[in-house]
């Protein structure tokens, strides 16, 4: 049997049969992961935190993160660029690796250019649970760093430019620590897998089953059995 094309993180929603996605939703889009039938992760992403609001939004996410379907907690994390200040976000964000932890599932982050901050929070909250930079495409210096702390990396269509510090980045990777995604981005995930095969110098199908076993080992920190249905 083949493996489907895990797809670790998506905005996106996508029919397609031979895909397992997991679909992200944030603050703003309560409804919608409720309704949602397949498997989900759900968070407080950094854009969208708003003092004065980010607690209700917080009781939303305790309340739902225990569901079967939400088999990570994200995306969260750290923007120098957009959302509120820093350190009201890594309060927020702190308090997700802590929930995370709680319910024991990984957690998706979202860092722009607030990587020292991202080491030093990570490192306070000494949590077991597998953590995963999404849409990496910084240098092989920075992947080394959290490398070393024992995050995972999941790559997206930087790797699709050749040359980019993202395809320099893959190929220097610990191979069972690495996903891939399609994000908020236009291709389909497995163009994604195809190029990422290429430049990892391996077969399509060893490559599936490569990303297969890897999600295997963030799906055993997540208590309840096997992999949640995808009912649509
Ligand atoms: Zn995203």
């Amino acid at each position: 049997m083949q493996a489907p094309y895990i797809d670790l993180h998506t905005h996106l929603f996508s029919p397609d049969p031979s895909v397992w996605a997991v679909r992200n939703f944030h603050q703003q889009e309560k409804h919608q992961a409720e309704e949602f039938q397949g498997p989900i992760s759900i968070g407080l992403h950094p854009w969208f935190v708003e003092e004065g609001s980010w607690e209700a939004d917080w009781q939303w996410l305790e309340r739902e993160s225990a569901r079967k379907e939400v088999v990570a907690i994200g995306e969260a994390g750290l923007d120098r660029l957009q959302g509120p200040a820093l350190s009201l976000q890594e309060e927020v964000f702190l308090r997700q690796i802590h929930l995370a932890e709680k319910c024991r599932k990984p957690l998706i982050i979202h860092c722009v250019r607030a990587w020292e901050e991202l080491e030093r929070v990570t490192r306070k909250a000494d949590a077991s649970i597998p953590m995963v930079l999404h849409g990496f495409q910084k240098n092989v210096a920075v992947l080394e760093r959290f490398s070393d702390q024992g995050f995972y990396f999941s790559f997206g269509e930087a790797l699709l430019k050749d040359g980019s510090t993202a395809q320099k980045a893959l190929c220097a990777a610990p191979v069972d620590r690495i996903f891939f995604e399609t994000d908020d981005g236009a291709h389909a995930i497995q163009l994604i897998y195809e190029k990422a095969a290429a430049l990892l110098n391996r077969e399509l199908p060893e490559v599936q089953m490569l990303i297969h076993s890897n999600y295997e080992k963030l799906n055993k920190w997540i208590t309840g059995t096997g992999w949640p249905e995808r009912n649509y």
